[in-house]
């Protein structure tokens, strides 16, 4: 059985850079985002709204979340919107929402950063900065971010390879903060039944080359409600150390993202579900 795949070198036509490969580092890379372990054996659920709506939305949705096992709570105050009509975010105040929820819950939290003018500001409420899939090539904001000395999630661009995520994480990594957590969103292709392709064999490739724990958003990955547990499901099989899932009060009234964002019972069923799918890989949701 292959036990040990930081020794064997794959076949990929790139070499993998440097500071995020298996080869330089083979053992895995904890990520700790106040006091909750991302890389280990526990598979972590991230959960919460896209957007901070509101007082009432953000924190009914927290408490449930918490309730059902999630360890960290998601949630955008910055938006990257397609339209630039469309809601925006709640900004700072929707920062000082999350960082007073994380308070009454004990859930960190994580946020999206847009804008390096943005990072210290975000920095001071969050617990770990996203950097988001639009932003995944903005190298002046990985920059930035791997300057801080937060915990930073990286999603992978939509449009880009393996390849090409590895080299962003390497461009946190060159600034001295090795923690980085890598999610699959899924990329574009030739597929329009679904909002992208969820590339779940990014879930083992990116394990094998590199020593950064890797997580999965069904949510972004599918944009289909329904679709989300079983993605949420494949992805605890094939490996992934987290998953990432839009979660709502009253999905129907969400701002953005509702289609994608599973209901408060939805999520509790799922988190049942995914102990069982845990189990069975040796693995549990911690
Ligand atoms: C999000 O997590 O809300 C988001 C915008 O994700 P992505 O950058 O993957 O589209
Ligand atoms: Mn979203």
């Amino acid at each position: 059985m292959d036990t040990n795949p930081c020794n064997i070198p794959v076949k990929v036509g790139f070499s993998v850079p440097s500071r995020v490969s298996r080869m330089t580092k083979p053992d895995a890379t904890l990520v700790n985002i106040c006091g909750v372990q991302v890389g280990g054996s526990g598979v972590v659920v991230i959960a919460g709204p896209c957007a901070v709506e509101s007082r009432e939305q953000l924190f009914e949705t927290a408490r449930a979340v918490k309730a059902g096992g999630a360890r960290i709570l998601r949630g955008g105050a910055f938006k990257p919107r397609s339209s630039p009509y469309n809601f925006q975010g709640m900004g700072e105040e929707g920062l000082k929402l999350l960082s007073e929820v994380s308070k009454e819950t004990g859930l960190p939290v994580v946020t999206e950063v847009m804008d390096t003018r943005k990072v210290e500001l975000v920095a001071k409420y969050a617990d770990m900065l996203q950097v988001g899939s639009r932003n995944m090539q903005n190298y002046p904001l990985l920059k930035e971010v791997g300057m801080s000395r937060k915990p930073v999630l990286l999603k992978r661009g939509m449009m880009a390879t393996i390849e090409e995520f590895l080299l962003a994480a390497e461009y946190i990594l060159n600034q001295g903060n090795e923690q980085v957590i890598l999610c699959e969103r899924g990329i574009r292709t030739f597929e329009t039944s679904t909002r992208n392709t969820l590339d779940l064999s990014a879930v083992p490739m990116l394990k094998r080359l590199s020593h950064l724990p890797v997580i999965v958003d069904p949510s972004h990955g599918t944009g289909l409600r329904w679709m989300v547990p079983a993605m949420a499901k494949a992805a605890v099989a094939v490996g992934a150390d987290g998953l990432i899932m839009e979660v709502h009060y009253k999905p129907e009234e969400a701002i953005c993202d509702g289609y994608q964002s599973l209901s408060l019972n939805e999520f509790a069923q799922l988190m049942t579900d995914l102990k069982k799918i845990a189990r069975a890989v040796g693995r549990e949701i911690s």
